[in-house]
């Protein structure tokens, strides 16, 4: 389903009046159209399938861990509709030679991202997805965020950071190679 560009639009005019502006004064004429087309780029994960990246797959005889670390993302909550934002890691062991670009696990965290999200929720998406398409033999998502629903509304702490992981198969077993991880998470 693509994006109703219109119903944005008619929605937005109706928040401006509804919070006392005049969406007919000039700084304001094209901020319905802008909007419209800023949702349509904000959410444009919702059209995209995020297992799709991991289906090229390359056969690599390497069973070692992969990390990615510090993928910048943007997201939108999906309880205020306002922006959160930080960073992703994500790391995996390949088993039987099926390993992706690394480039692809920072596109599927793009697109999961691209939605109306929770920050908990990308994390598992994320991990569920490599878990479900590349059969690792375990997968570690970590996700670092700061939301300005808690920054500039509400509690309003700016600076506090969300930290939320997925651990999935041999991370989950064995407490070593989940150390490993971290540790280098952190680094
Ligand atoms: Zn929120």
């Amino acid at each position: 389903m693509s994006v109703d560009l219109e119903k944005i639009q008619q929605a937005v005019r109706m928040i401006l009046e509804a919070v006392g502006e005049n969406p007919d004064r000039e700084g304001l004429l094209d901020t319905p159209k802008r909007v419209a087309k800023m949702y349509a780029e904000v959410f444009e994960g919702m059209r995209i399938d995020e297992e799709e990246y991991f289906s090229t797959i390359f056969s690599e005889e390497h069973e070692e861990m992969v990390l990615v670390k510090d993928i910048p993302f943007f997201s939108m909550c999906e309880h205020h509709l306002v922006p959160f934002f930080g960073k992703a890691h994500v790391a995996y062991i390949p088993q039987g030679g099926r390993v992706v670009g690394l480039s692809k696990l920072a596109r599927a965290v793009e697109a999961v991202a691209r939605r109306p999200q929770l920050q908990e929720r990308i994390t598992a998406t994320v991990a569920d997805a490599i878990m479900k398409k590349l059969e690792p033999h375990g997968v570690v998502v970590v996700i670092e965020a700061e939301h300005m629903c808690m920054a500039m509304r509400g509690v309003k702490k700016p600076g506090a950071v969300t930290v939320t992981s997925a651990v999935r198969g041999i991370f989950a077993n064995d407490s070593a190679a989940r150390a490993e991880v971290f540790s280098l998470i952190k680094d």
